[in-house]
């Protein structure tokens, strides 16, 4: 492992993170590149960030480079911004007690790196390589589980969880990110130390949530919290959709349906798999069932409700929310090649232009996650093309878009600023969703005409 370590840096070891390490060291400092990166070099993964950990204190770091952000500076972490790219560098560390299970009481820092990996979260994330003297530093465990694959915390894991009650949840990101087994003393560990989860704040918990969602396989990270307790904690509504059956079109419960679904969404858009996962959570209130027949009406506005709900709970920001909102509130469309263009226009302005290629990809997930059926819907693929070309051609899908305003409303039928107004323009609009030639300005002032009241304003 340390000669793989060793050559594998030589390889790969970006210039910035060079740049950072021969920085500190030139001044007399010990610098270790650490934590994920580290981590991700032995794995052969991708490195998207670099972690250095330094006997050099926050100010003496912002003195030796000329670009720095303090951007955690009571915990000690500065970063330095290069050309090619940011360093995180953080000080030997030694915490003391968490009696919030969120933050340290105080921060102190270390001139010892085995102090500073003792302090870190699991033991494959508690590698530290010191280019300088070829010093390769790790806690006790971490080849062996980086070998086996597994997640264990440093030390008694019950005694690390109750530190901080993120780390059960980084556990399972990481099991999921990783394709790693959770150490089972460590997994069940979490069920003990709940009270301490329930205390960290839920922008954590959602920042967890959305790497989870971008992982290969997000359904096997939601499917562990469930195990441990914690989907019942942060989204009860999901736990609650298991062993909700379905009907003879399903395989799967809501629950599972739910999970397929999200797996099936395209992993670059963490926010279409929040749809996935939500979209049918209305599914339990609304199921009945009549005459061995179970149905779910309304399912969908249901459970758009409920996903505001959800996302404003952890802290979602409104336009997250509206968007997956919108996902949750169309999923259902039951498409024939008889609709009309009309009707597709409909359709893609209630969904919205930013929205239809998403609505899309959560539709064909949702077709993919039932279990039963196989290969693509095709169906889908006419309705595509057919929007496809409606949004080519340009045409009105909004009051915005008409060829005349609220102006040539108020003038050619005499109203002043008020509900009217945005009636007749909705009027208009109407008309031209049907038939777009007419969305001149010539006709369509010629229909305001004829929508005047009698006895209304001559032009
Ligand atoms: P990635 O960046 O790929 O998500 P990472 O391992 O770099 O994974 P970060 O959250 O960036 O994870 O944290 C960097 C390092 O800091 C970790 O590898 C770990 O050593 C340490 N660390 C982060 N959060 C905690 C925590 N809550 N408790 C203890 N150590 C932590
Ligand atoms: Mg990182």
């Amino acid at each position: 492992m340390k000669a793989l370590l060793k050559s594998r840096f030589a390889e790969l070891a970006p210039p910035e993170l060079r740049y950072v390490l021969s920085g500190l060291e030139d001044r007399g400092f010990k610098a270790y590149a650490v934590g994920g990166g580290v981590r991700n070099l032995l794995l052969g993964r991708e490195v998207k960030e670099w972690d250095v950990a330094t006997d050099a204190t926050p100010p003496v770091v912002q003195e030796i480079f000329p670009h720095t952000v303090p951007t955690g500076i009571e915990q000690g972490t500065v970063t330095v911004v290069t050309e090619g790219g940011k360093v995180e560098v953080t000080t030997f560390r030694r915490d003391s007690e968490y009696a919030d299970a969120r933050h340290p009481n105080e921060v102190f820092f270390s001139r010892d790196v085995e102090e500073d990996l003792a302090r870190r979260d699991f033991t494959v994330n508690a590698i530290a390589y010191r280019p300088a003297g070829e010093d390769v530093r790790a806690a006790e465990g971490a080849f062996r589980d980086l070998n086996a694959r597994t997640i264990r915390t440093v030390g008694d894991p019950v005694e690390r969880f109750r530190e901080d009650g993120l780390r059960p949840v980084r556990a399972i990101r990481f099991a999921c990110q990783l394709d790693f087994e959770i150490d089972e003393r460590t997994f069940v560990s979490i069920t003990s130390v709940l009270d301490r989860v329930s205390l960290v704040s839920l922008e954590r918990v959602r920042g967890e949530l959305m790497k989870i969602l971008q992982c290969g396989k997000p359904s096997r990270g939601i499917d562990l919290m469930h195990e441990s307790g914690l989907l019942a904690m942060f989204l009860p509504e999901l736990d609650g959709a298991r062993g909700v059956a379905q009907n003879e079109f399903h395989a799967y419960d809501v629950y599972w349906h739910s999970l397929c679904t999200c797996d099936a969404v395209p992993g670059d858009k963490p926010l279409v798999r929040l749809a996935g996962l939500l979209h049918d959570i209305g599914k339990p209130e609304m199921k009945e069932e009549h005459d061995g027949r179970v149905t779910f009406y309304n399912h969908q506005h249901v459970g758009a409700a409920m996903t505001a709900r959800i996302m404003d709970r952890l802290r979602f920001s409104s336009a997250q929310r509206e968007y997956v909102v919108r996902l949750v509130d169309n999923h259902m469309f039951d498409y024939h090649s008889d609709w009309t263009d009309g009707a597709l226009r409909r359709f893609v302005r209630r969904v919205g232009v930013d929205a239809v290629a998403d609505v899309f990809d959560l539709r064909i997930a949702d077709y993919i996650g039932n279990g039963l059926r196989q290969g693509f819907p095709h169906y889908l693929e006419e309705m595509r093309a057919r929007i496809d070309r409606i949004l080519e051609e340009d045409s009105a899908l909004s009051e915005a878009d008409l060829a005349v305003d609220g102006n040539d409303v108020m003038r050619e039928l005499g109203l002043g600023p008020g509900k009217e107004v945005g009636a007749a323009l909705r009027e208009l609009l109407e008309l031209v969703l049907d038939n777009p030639e007419l969305n001149t300005r010539e006709t369509l002032l010629a229909k305001l005409r004829e929508m005047r009241p009698p006895g209304g304003p001559t032009a």
